[in-house]
């Protein structure tokens, strides 16, 4: 069964570590992700933009496919189905068709109107028992074509947003989706503390995981991160196994055209990239 995020990011918080939230695409990578999750034993997030929400033909499919799975793997691990980057209207339709957690993205609202939007959104979801990220200060990059500056969040403004009632809130901290420039400034670690110092236990989510270093990564914990957003890293593991199979020409051997073995290697390569984020954020056996 699908659980709330909340439990497992308090818990995470406490306990110094932070889960993934890992973005999903199709059947493979959501299979991928549960397996290593289970495997791992440690709590996992599902993220889905809603770009990807339309490509799997919408969130009513999504939940059909995570909770098929969720029982017929076994899994019995925390799993919370979050949507990534939701817009008000994408919020409202998630909670309709059973997710078990949201992010509403208001940074690209005056803050009078983000505040407003979230407050609604706090009371139905509380209603729910679902969970509910908010967002201050774009983040830099690009998600499903909504492009971000890359931003510092300003400390004040993520107090009011975290003292509406959300669960968890992703603040701009010098992060950006996607692959990193040659030439980024890295983690605004001031900018990080001063927030974490205003909002003392409400646990802060690290957007654009992929290409952090570790050493980044792992301040960033011990500074209040509890949740950290994995998607592009997973895209271009999947990318490469499956142009080395192709290149390979292995598509082309006996059988070798079968959907179930040109994305095994993907698929696989999904699974080794999900276990190195757990490890080195901590998750492992926290289930
Ligand atoms: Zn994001």
């Amino acid at each position: 069964m699908l659980v709330s995020a909340k439990e497992m990011l308090d818990k995470a918080k406490a306990g110094h570590y932070a889960v993934g939230q890992f973005n999903i695409n199709n059947l493979e990578w959501t299979k991928a992700i549960l397996l290593t999750a289970q495997e791992n034993n440690s709590p996992v997030i599902l993220g889905v933009s809603e770009g990807a929400g339309k490509y799997m033909c919408g969130y009513k499919t999504v939940v059909g496919m995570v909770n098929g799975m969720l029982e017929e793997l076994n899994i019995t691990v925390p799993v919370a189905l979050h949507l990534d980057h939701g817009s008000y209207e994408g919020c409202l339709k998630c909670i309709e068709a059973g997710f078990s957690s949201i992010m509403f993205d208001g940074s690209h609202y005056p803050i009078e109107e983000n505040i407003a939007k979230t407050k609604e959104l706090v009371a139905i979801v509380k209603e729910k028992g679902m969970s509910l990220e908010a967002e201050v200060g774009a983040i830099g990059g690009e998600e499903d074509g909504v492009i971000g500056a890359g931003e510092c969040a300003d400390p004040n403004e993520c107090k009011m947003i975290a003292d509406l009632g959300i669960d968890f809130l992703a603040a701009g901290i010098g992060n950006i989706h996607g692959k990193y420039p040659e030439n980024w400034q890295g983690l605004s670690f001031d900018t990080l503390d001063a927030i974490q110092k205003l909002t003392g236990d409400m646990p802060l989510v690290l957007h654009g995981g992929t290409g952090i270093p570790a050493d980044m990564i792992k301040k960033a914990i011990d500074l209040g991160v509890s949740k950290i957003n994995v998607n592009t890293e997973c895209q271009l593991a999947f990318a490469a196994a499956t142009r080395e199979y192709i290149e390979a020409g292995k598509d082309l051997q006996g059988k070798g055209f079968d959907p179930r073995k040109v994305l095994a290697p993907g698929f696989d390569a999904i699974k080794a990239t999900v276990k190195d984020k757990m490890e080195l954020f901590g998750s492992v056996n926290k289930a």
